[in-house]
Formats: structure tokens, C-alpha cells, sequence
């Protein structure tokens, strides 16, 4: 056997099990090995039906005693029933739509059975255990895999096909070199490879998992480097250095300490002939904006088109608009681009951003679309980048060079804290700047949690803010975001109407959610902007980004229904301006698991602190949601209980990089090898 072996010459593969098989993304024997198991059965213990403890699974060597009974309970429900006996006891066995059993199992033979005993008053039980001849036990005293399974393929199939791929394959090759095994204290591939499928204990299974997770994300790390390295190469738009001052002098405020850092770091890049690819993170309300703005400016002088890509339309359009009051002093315009624009307006776009004659450009995905060329593209932003993929950032960029000319720099800007684990991953083939401070004279925004009875009051204390001359948003669950949500379309406009009509008919109340069309959405927003609703109704549209400095309460209607990170997002749209701010969470939810998370968010406004606790409590699914980033999907490494591996395979990485940073000496072919392949979603990203 080899691992080019296809599937189909096992014995027992015939074309249905080849299919299945497929399905699941395995082809060859080499496949098979790859196949990692998602759990493990322990089946080394036997124990007789009496001394089996109850509600975990075992094995039991039984005898069956009776001719299994089919018994037709109604349509669509079909059970078998047979009794089994072991040399003291006896115990009832029970398959729901398993029919097969009764052509499976015949009386008088003996049985490995693997299940949970129950107990009935004084009898024992057992529901659709798994089962296999006591003659010939292939699974029975060992720990089982249990591998992602579709339909026609079976676990036991399945483990049957891996254990032969096993036994038949010549010892997996070795990646990693002896010495550096020993030195990061992982186990020998083939070991690893046979304990990962049939370990002989849990401390081998710890140990083939630590190997492969290591390997894993060293992988990655290196790819990740490379990619910087890669990245960093080449040509950049050469900036002439500016004195920022001029630009400072040109603002509403002066910049913050850590702003003008940002900048200065930008600047260097951008100044320095290579391609700049920088993020910039800071918290909600810590001044983002104003360092973009600064980029773009440097861009301007130095005869450079920049474009700005936002998450929503909403979010374009309210940069446009505080981008065009940063930079019209510069005299900077500040073009729009959005996908609802009519197409003449579109057109008047593409040729002003052909021509050069707009410098600077914000849109949405729209940037992306066909018809939109600049005539000279020198720096891309993104803005919220958890949002969009590295392709699509790429993707931008590319419009800059359809000759292959200089990349433009790139500018990302997060919002969202990303614990240091992840964002080493997410962000690995960035710099990054850190805006650690708020401008000055902001009041921290107090939160209170509180349940349906305060709601009299809080609307008590929504009038009070409202008659002072303040505005509040009211949030509801988003439909669109959220389909379990109770909170459809209809509920959202019911609620909507009874605060306009019946708690608050006294005030102006808008309404916006995610259905409105763009224009509705866009004139909702600008009429609160303005000052011309008191109080805003919403669905999480406005969560990232939306800067309206007198709203100064935002009341979160079933808190609980959201995750820490979004709730802190929502919170950063008050705070803004002179006046106190507060945040309401609204929840009736007495799970104490949950009061105690929403409680996160009462106590600190630290928004790495939030994602911590986010991360602790959800898993890094929300943040590293599958293909979003265009990085690649790890199989084995978990981020939640792999830090340290992490933290090892990075440095290992940063060692063997410092000796061959673009991984060019033969010996490390293979290594290069391995990187392609955990990339090989995205080819083009090692071409
Ligand atoms: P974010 O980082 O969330 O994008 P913004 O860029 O929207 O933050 O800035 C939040 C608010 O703070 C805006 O109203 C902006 O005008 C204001 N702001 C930004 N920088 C300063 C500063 N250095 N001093 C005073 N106000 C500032
Ligand atoms: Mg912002």
C-alpha cells in the first residue's frame, strides 16, 4: 500500500462507500491518516452487566439470548428489543430505527456491546450501544477514535479503514529534524501518527496532539512571517516626510500622545520605500479617524489616490462626511462609493477616480467592483478589518497596480481588542500600532444592568435626558443578524411604534434597521446626526463606528442575547461628547452564568479585558470565524488551550526566520513545503 492508494481498492469500499468517503474529503490511504479523529471512546475496561457503573459508556461481553423482536410502535418509529445475558445477569438491549440489527445479530452468538447501562428498578438496561462479534473484537480494549462522519460512512468503517492505513503504510515520513524535535520535546511523527488514530494511553494521545498542534501553528507562524516578508518587499510609494504639525494645526483638537504615535509610525513606513502594512487598533472612541485622516493627507502631498473601505454603508458614509471635515481645510475632497448610489453618480466616481481628479475616496465593497481604476493609488484603509477578508484587502490594493507596478501602502483599523494570542494569528502579517489612550476630557460611560421591572423607571429616565437636550439610542436584537431572535421585522416597528405613540409621544423617535432600504437607512441616521430625532430605535446597524457626540444613553434591550465584545461596540456610541453617558443592559435572564458575563461589562470599560472574558466564555469562534480571515483552518491547535504552543511555535518560527528569512536554503525545502500546504486555500498568497 501506498498513499496514493485509492480508497476504492480496500476491501469492503465499493462505489456507494467510495462516494461517502469522498464526501468527507478522502480519497487515497494517505488521506485516511490525515483524517483526524474530533474524540476518543475508552473501551480498554470491560466490565459484567451487574458491575457496570451506570451512565457512562462501556463495554460488556454479553450472550444473546433471544432472537431480536421488531416492534412497529407507529410510522416512522421502529424498535428492536432482545435480551442479553453474561454469566450472572441478564439486561435488555434496545435499538430505535436500527432494523438492520435483527439481520446483524443472531441468537446464541456472543457480543461486545458498548453503551450506557441504565437502571429500571431492579433491572438493567441499554439503548442503540454500539456492538461487535466477541470472536473477532477490533475495537474493544483500546480507545476508539470517533471521526466527523456523513451519511454511508460509519465510525466503525471509518476506524476500520484508518487502522488498516496504519498497519499497511510504510511509517509516516518525518518533517521536523531530530534536533529540533528534541529541542521543542515533540515525539517522532510516526509515533504521532498512530497514537492521534489509536493511542495506547491518554498521556501518547497528549503527546501526538501537542506534535501536531505545535507543527501546526509553526506552520503558520512561518507562513505568516513569510507573508510579511513578502509583503514588505518591493516597492512602495515613496511619501516625502511632512511636518505633522502642519497638519496638527489644521485640526478641530490636537492629536493625543498615542494618535500622533500612530501617525509617526505610519509615516515612517510610508516614507521609507517600502510597501506600508499597518494596523491600527484602538478602542471605540480613541481616534481613529483622525489617523487616517493624517495617512491620507501624507498621500495628498505627496500626489497619491487613497481609498478607504467600510463594513457598511452607513459606516462610508458617516467617514466621508467626518473625513471630509478633517481634510477640507487641506484642501481634500472626499469622494463617495457605495453599491445603492445611482449609476450615474457611480460613473461620475469612477471617472474622477481615473482621472485623479478626487484624491481621496471612501466606500464600501463597491470599491471593488469593475469599473472603479485610479490613476495613481498610493494608500488603501480599511476600516473595521474584522469584517473583511485578507483577499479583499488584497483585492484593493491590487487596483493600485494592474501592471504590477508598486504596491500602495495599506492601512487596517480595528476597534475590536483582539486578545494578544489572536491577533498574533488574525493580524500576524501586520505592524501594529496601538492607540492606548482616549482624547482627553472623556467621562466614562456608566453601566447598569437591570431586569423588566426598572422599565417605568429607565423610560422615566430617558425623558429626563431627553428634556435636557440629550439623545438615546434604544436597541433591539437584530432580525436580520439573529434568526431565533423573538425580535423579527414586525416586532422591531411594533416596538418602534408604541415608544413613538404611546411612551414617548412627546418626542421625536426614529427608526432604523438593517431591511431599510440605503437611502431610508442613510436620511434615519442623518436626521439623528443632526439632531433631529431625540431618540433613535435600532437593530445593531449602528454598532460599529457611529459618532453622534450628543447621544449620551443607549439602552440595550435583551442584553444577554449578545456577546461581550458587540455589547462593548454598542456602549462605544455614547461617551462621546461633554456629558456623562450611560448604558442600560436590559435582561430578565437569572442564569447566573449569564448575569455574571453581562456583569463583565458593568465593571470595566477595558476593551481587551472584554475580549478576554469573550474568549474565555464563548471560544474564539466570533473572532476567528472559519475562512473570514483567509487564513487557513486549523485542524488540531485550539486557541483557547494552546497559548503556551503557540507561544513556543512562534518563537521557533522567529529562530529558524532570523537564519533564512524567506526560507531559500534547500534544507528547509520541505518546511516550505508544508507552509504552501496549510495555505492552500489561498494559493495565490505564496505565488
Ligand atoms: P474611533 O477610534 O472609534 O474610530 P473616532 O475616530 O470616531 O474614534 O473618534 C471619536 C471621537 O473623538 C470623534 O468625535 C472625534 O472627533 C474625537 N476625537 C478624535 N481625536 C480627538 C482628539 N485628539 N481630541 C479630541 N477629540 C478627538
Ligand atoms: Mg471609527
Amino acid at each position: 500500500m501506498e498513499v496514493t492508494t485509492p480508497l476504492r481498492d480496500f476491501p469492503g469500499v465499493g462505489d456507494a462507500r467510495a462516494k461517502g468517503l469522498e464526501r468527507l474529503g478522502l480519497r487515497t490511504a494517505g488521506d485516511l491518516t490525515a483524517y483526524f479523529p474530533r474524540g476518543y471512546e475508552d473501551r480498554r475496561e470491560q466490565y459484567t452487566i451487574a458491575a457496570a457503573p451506570l451512565d457512562v459508556p462501556v463495554c460488556i461481553p454479553v450472550l444473546l439470548a433471544e432472537e431480536p423482536r421488531r416492534m412497529n410502535i407507529r410510522r416512522g418509529l421502529d424498535v428492536t428489543r432482545m435480551k442479553v445475558v453474561d454469566g450472572a445477569s441478564a439486561m435488555l438491549v434496545t435499538f430505535f430505527n436500527q432494523g438492520y440489527v435483527r439481520q446483524a445479530l443472531h441468537r446464541g452468538e456472543e457480543y461486545i456491546l458498548y453503551g450506557k447501562v441504565e437502571q429500571m428498578g431492579n433491572h438493567r438496561q441499554m439503548t442503540n450501544p454500539q456492538f461487535e462479534p466477541a470472536a473477532r473484537p477490533r475495537f474493544t480494549g483500546c480507545i476508539m477514535p470517533v471521526y466527523p462522519l456523513t451519511a454511508g460512512v460509519s465510525n466503525n468503517l471509518l476506524a476500520g479503514l484508518v487502522q488498516r492505513a496504519l498497519e499497511e503504510l510504510p511509517p509516516a515520513a518525518e518533517s521536523l529534524p531530530e534536533d529540533f524535535r528534541a529541542a521543542h520535546g515533540l515525539a517522532p511523527a510516526a509515533e504521532c501518527y498512530r497514537n492521534i488514530h489509536f493511542p495506547d494511553s491518554f498521556e501518547n494521545l497528549e503527546a501526538a496532539r501537542r506534535r501536531f498542534s505545535f507543527e501546526e501553528l509553526f506552520y503558520l507562524s512561518l507562513g505568516l512571517a513569510l507573508l510579511r516578508e513578502r509583503r514588505s518587499r518591493g516597492e512602495g510609494p515613496v511619501f516625502q516626510a511632512a511636518e505633522l504639525e502642519a497638519f496638527e494645526r489644521l485640526l478641530p483638537f490636537a492629536l493625543t500622545g498615542a494618535q500622533r504615535r500612530a501617525v509617526r509610525e505610519a509615516a515612517a513606513d510610508m516614507t521609507s520605500g517600502r510597501p506600508m502594512n499597518r494596523l491600527v487598533q484602538g478602542d471605540v472612541g480613541s481616534g481613529k479617524t483622525a489617523v487616517a485622516a493624517a495617512c491620507a493627507w501624507l498621500a495628498f502631498r505627496a500626489g497619491w489616490q487613497c481609498a478607504m473601505m467600510a463594513p457598511t454603508e452607513i459606516l462610508a458614509e458617516q467617514h466621508a462626511r467626518s473625513l471630509s471635515v478633517l481634510l477640507a481645510p487641506a484642501g481634500m475632497t472626499v469622494g463617495l462609493l457605495t453599491g445603492s448610489m445611482r449609476a450615474a453618480e457611480k460613473r461620475a466616481v469612477y471617472a474622477a477616480l481615473g482621472s485623479g481628479a478626487l484624491s481621496f475616496v471612501v466606500g464600501t465593497h463597491a470599491l471593488l467592483s469593475e469599473g472603479v481604476t485610479f490613476q495613481r493609488l498610493g494608500l488603501v484603509i480599511t476600516d473595521e478589518q474584522h469584517r473583511f477578508g485578507v483577499e479583499q484587502r488584497s483585492a484593493l490594493a491590487a487596483k493600485a497596480n494592474p501592471a504590477g507596478a508598486a504596491r500602495p501602502h495599506v492601512l487596517v483599523m480595528s476597534a475590536t481588542p483582539i486578545p494578544r494570542t489572536l491577533a498574533l494569528i488574525i493580524y500576524g502579517d501586520l505592524d501594529v500600532s496601538v492607540i492606548d489612550e482616549l482624547p482627553p476630557g472623556r467621562i466614562p460611560v456608566r453601566t447598569l444592568l437591570v431586569g423588566e421591572s426598572k422599565r417605568r423607571r429607565m423610560y422615566g429616565f430617558v425623558r429626563e435626558q431627553v428634556r435636557a437636550g440629550r439623545q438615546v439610542y434604544i436597541v433591539c436584537p437584530a432580525v436580520e443578524e439573529n434568526p431565533e431572535s423573538e425580535w423579527d421585522l414586525k416586532a422591531v416597528n411594533e416596538y418602534a411604534r408604541v415608544l413613538r405613540e404611546e411612551v414617548f409621544p412627546e418626542f421625536r423617535v426614529g427608526l432604523v434597521h438593517g431591511k431599510l432600504k440605503a437611502r431610508e437607512k442613510e436620511a434615519a441616521m442623518a436626521a439623528f446626526t443632526a439632531g433631529e430625532t431625540d431618540i433613535l430605535v435600532c437593530t445593531t446597524v449602528i454598532e460599529v463606528g457611529v459618532d453622534v457626540p450628543n447621544a449620551n444613553l443607549i439602552i440595550i434591550e435583551n442584553a444577554d442575547r449578545y456577546g461581550l465584545s458587540q455589547l462593548h461596540q454598542l456602549r462605544g456610541r455614547v461617551g462621546r461628547g461633554a456629558h456623562q453617558s450611560w448604558c442600560v443592559l436590559v435582561s430578565d435572564n437569572r442564569n447566573p452564568e449569564t448575569r455574571a458575563r453581562l456583569k463583565v461589562l458593568t465593571d470595566t470599560s477595558d476593551g481587551f479585558k472584554i475580549a478576554e472574558e469573550d474568549l474565555k466564555l464563548r471560544g474564539p469562534g466570533d473572532f476567528f470565524g472559519a475562512r473570514q480571515h483567509g487564513l487557513p483552518v486549523l485542524r488540531v491547535a485550539d486557541f483557547n488551550t494552546d497559548a503556551r504552543v503557540l507561544k513556543e511555535a512562534q518563537d521557533a518560527a522567529a529562530e529558524l526566520l532570523a537564519g533564512d528569512p524567506a526560507l531559500a536554503l534547500p534544507i528547509h525545502r520541505p518546511l516550505l513545503e508544508k507552509v504552501r500546504g496549510l495555505f492552500e486555500e489561498n494559493p495565490d498568497m505564496f505565488n
